[in-house]
């Protein structure tokens, strides 16, 4: 079987790198908010091109504990609505629904499967506050846009970067465009830990000195809680090991953006649409890391099935979108078409950096076989 995504010969490339790390965490003797995660977020603001890294414990956290954050500043209260694409992950509506905000559903751009701005404007309400802008399957939100929008309605935008790592508009990268970001470090991410981590990152400072104190039980000074916190922090172990696989990610997107124009090259079958900036934008390749390759057509179920059959492993990003979720059965009564077509209709092909020629020419092969 030619796998999704093969985390074991990801990882086997630094074996030598993340077991040293270990060692020197272990025998360090100090293991949760340390010189290791000290580092780490230093590292990936400046990779980021933020002031402010604030190490959690998972993506879905980055993102809750912003949010937190900014009603804590009084920034937003309860109620307030926050404009999400209908078709991304429940993480981002979670973050949401969590803080008891109101997650206003707004179908996605057609062609790049990213908020539009045309319909998030139209989806401004004199209660909406915020913009949960995601950068979907890796490919950048339309930010300069959604920004000035955000500007011109005194709105705060928040992005979820967690598949985004690296991603750049105009030179300036994901998780540096909105008042924060949450990234995740969640293992299959193109910049992903041994278990469960994430991030966010922010030029505010006191925005960040808040969502540090969040995760840490409420308190800046030991034993002393300011708020109702969580325990959300980073660990040295994680952030030992993220600090080595960042080294690498420039190098890994190149190889990602490599693997995502062979598949828009050689997969020639009509009955398929590629994702939209490999075909159109060949130059521009700057704002997608291709943490998925996701095709659509309407002989979806079968293009699966043909997968399979010839060995191959595919999965769906994601085949029940938030509005259909038992969880918010009594809270999202509204149907999203477009967000239900494409979800019927899209199919993820393997993605992670190190796949060989010999299996790609496969999967190109099997891809255009079907009819
Ligand atoms: C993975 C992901 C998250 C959540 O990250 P975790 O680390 O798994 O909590 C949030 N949003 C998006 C778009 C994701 O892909």
């Amino acid at each position: 079987m030619i796998p999704f995504l093969d985390l074991k010969a990801i990882n086997a490339q630094y074996r030598e790198e993340l077991i040293e790390a270990a060692t020197r965490v272990i025998d360090s003797g100090w293991y949760i908010r340390g010189e290791e995660v000290e580092a780490f977020e230093s590292e990936f603001a400046d990779y980021c091109g933020t002031k402010h890294c604030i190490g959690v414990a998972n993506g879905l956290d980055a993102l809750t504990l912003t949010l937190r954050a900014w009603k804590e500043l009084g920034k937003l209260k309860e109620d307030d609505e926050v404009i999400v694409p209908a078709n991304t992950y429940i993480a981002s509506v979670l973050a949401i629904t969590e803080n008891r905000l109101k997650p206003v559903l707004v179908e996605p751009d057609e062609e790049t499967y990213n908020l539009c701005p045309k319909k998030t404007a139209a989806a401004i309400t004199p209660n909406t506050r915020a913009i949960l802008a995601v950068h979907l399957y890796g490919q950048m939100a339309p930010m300069p846009e959604l920004m000035k929008l955000a500007e011109h309605h005194n709105l705060l935008v928040l992005e979820d970067a967690a598949q985004a790592h690296g991603a750049a508009i105009n030179g300036r990268k994901a998780g540096s465009w909105g008042d924060a970001a949450g990234f995740s470090f969640y293992p299959g991410k193109n910049l992903g830990a041994l278990g469960d981590a994430g991030a966010v990152t922010t030029n505010d400072a006191e925005l960040a000195c808040t969502i540090r104190a969040l995760g840490n039980y409420g308190s800046k000074k030991k034993y002393e809680s300011i708020y109702q916190g969580v325990n959300s922090r980073l660990d040295e172990m994680q952030a030992a090991f993220l600090r080595i696989k960042l080294r690498s990610l420039d190098q890994n997107i190149k190889q990602r953006r490599e693997i995502a124009l062979n598949y828009a090259k050689k997969i020639d079958n009509p009955r398929i649409i590629h994702p939209i900036s490999t075909i159109n934008m060949p130059d521009s390749l700057e704002n997608h890391v291709f943490h998925l390759y996701v095709i659509r057509t309407t002989l979806r179920d079968s293009l699966q099935t043909h997968l399979v059959n010839k060995s191959i492993q595919s999965h769906i990003h994601y085949p029940i979108s938030p509005n259909l979720q038992r969880c918010y059965a009594n809270r999202i009564q509204q149907r999203f078409i477009l967000t239900e077509l494409i979800n019927s209709q899209i199919l993820s092909l393997p993605m992670h950096p190190d796949i060989k020629e010999e299996t790609l020419l496969r999967i190109i092969k099997a891809t255009n076989e079907l009819h």
